[in-house]
């Protein structure tokens, strides 16, 4: 692995030159890790935002830890250039989904944190905190603490403190993911204008997201990302005109394009992790209840040996194989169990939960489907937020309704009431259609 800093000759040279990257996490002493990014080559050229759109867990963090030489990959290479005679910015700033601030320390010295790593002098280092927490519309907020902030407030500390070393790449994983949906939208229309006017010094923008829409939105070109292991396998140019308009004929034909694209499975592949259709928020789920799943858990655990095959287990429950692939797929979403070749085996938690008394279970499980099933995620979250702690339903159907038909989104609505009752991370109430935190301790 090689990562190299040059300054190149001509003006059109890409700014990230990424080159058959490989990336496993574990591994050695025999066993064989997790390839996590596998083939990849991503070219990020001065002047554009490039989206890089994947499911959860296809390695679209590991990527950008790569270039931001926060974690050194595998194999392979990866070139960053500054752009050549500019002396205002250098280098890469990294953006991250959970703003990463420091809660004792002040929106300005939260800022200023680049700076002084990098040795800048204090008098310097204020002046440009103030600079950046000014252009980010967080002026009058220097001296507040991140607790004191909205989310939304908090991930604009977060861009500050990325804009404030002025670097020419910025990298952003899923920036605007933990906020909710008016919020993000706000921030986004706010980065678009800074970039259109060129306020930032940044020559160009790496996004990281699983929200299709959001790419579309904002990118010059697309780039979809495999799962197992990671791999750019389509690109898409964005030619429409900004600022653009969601509800655009032409945006719609998009999007359901790239939809096309991520949820079609090359034919003859084996049967992998994330076969729902869609992504993070957009994942369609299969309704099956948890007694089902119990069972499931309970069934493979008390076959011999570590391993059990599907379709001994399907005649064993008296299920079809199209009715056991979706419950064995839930199992693996959940990181309950692990789908090889012909078999099904549970995972460390699987067994634990399997094994334990009916609290237990509870707990595992919400800790499981709050971690992996996106929406779960989010409705807890928006819960969480508002001081009444409750919301309707509709709400997240219509959220639901902007990546899947309407008899999609009905399911997963139901699967995620049901998962979301039995763990108790959220009570959701028929007569008003409703969610709330009434029940759940
Ligand atoms: P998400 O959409 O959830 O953010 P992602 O596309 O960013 O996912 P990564 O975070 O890069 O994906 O993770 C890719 C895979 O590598 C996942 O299966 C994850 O569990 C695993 N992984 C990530 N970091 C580590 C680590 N430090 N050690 C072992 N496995 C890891
Ligand atoms: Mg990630």
């Amino acid at each position: 692995m090689t990562v190299t800093l040059e300054r190149p000759q001509q003006l059109a040279t890409p700014l990230v030159e990424v080159r058959d990257l490989k990336h496993v996490y574990g591994g050695g002493r025999g066993r064989p890790g997790l390839v996590v990014l596998d083939d990849v080559d991503l070219t990020l050229n001065p002047g554009e935002i490039v989206g890089l759109l994947g499911r959860s867990g296809s390695g679209k963090s590991t990527l950008l830890r790569s270039i931001a030489g926060l974690i050194t990959p595998t194999a392979g290479s990866v070139t960053v250039r500054d752009v050549p005679g500019d002396d205002a910015a250098h280098g890469v700033a990294m953006v991250f989904q959970s703003f990463a601030l420091f809660p004792w320390l002040t929106v300005q010295k939260n800022v200023e944190l680049g700076l002084e790593a990098q040795g800048v002098p204090a008098d310097a280092r204020r002046q440009r905190s103030l600079a950046a927490i000014d252009l980010i519309g967080l002026d009058g907020f220097e001296n507040a603490y991140p607790k004191e902030l909205s989310g939304g407030m908090r991930q604009r500390v977060g861009l500050a403190r990325a804009l404030v070393v002025q670097p020419s790449i910025l990298l952003m994983d899923e920036p605007f993911s933990a906020l909710d949906v008016l919020t993000a939208e706000t921030l986004r229309t706010d980065l678009l204008d800074l970039w259109s006017e060129g306020r930032m010094p940044i020559r160009s923008i790496l996004l990281v997201t699983h929200n299709i829409e959001e790419a579309v939105l904002m990118c010059d070109r697309i780039l979809v990302f495999s799962s197992n292991p990671g791999r750019v396998i389509a690109e898409i140019k964005v030619d429409l005109p900004q600022p653009r308009k969601r509800l655009d004929p032409a945006f719609r034909a998009l999007v359901d394009d790239i939809y096309a694209r991520m949820t079609a499975k090359p034919s003859g592949a084996p049967a992998r992790e994330g076969l729902f259709p869609g992504t993070g928020l957009g994942m369609a789920l299969p309704h099956i209840s948890t007694n089902t799943l119990a069972g499931m858990m309970e069934t493979v655990a008390g076959a011999p040996g570590a391993k059990n095959e599907l379709s001994a287990l399907a005649r064993e429950l008296q299920l079809e194989v199209d009715e056991l692939l979706p419950i064995a797929e839930t199992l693996q979403l959940m990181r309950f169990a692990e789908v090889v070749g012909r078999d099904i085996r549970l995972t460390p938690a699987g067994k634990r939960y399997a094994d334990a008394d009916v609290d237990q279970r509870k707990q595992i499980f919400a800790q499981h489907v709050i971690a992996y099933v996106p929406l779960a995620a989010h409705i807890r979250r928006v819960l969480d937020d508002r001081a009444s702690h409750q919301a309707p339903a509709s709400r997240f159907r219509d959220e639901l309704e902007d990546f899947m038909s309407e008899t999609y989104a009905e399911e997963t609505m139901d699967a995620i009431i049901t998962w979301g009752r039995y763990a108790e991370i959220f009570a959701y109430h028929e007569d008003d259609d409703r969610f709330s935190l009434d029940n759940p301790a």
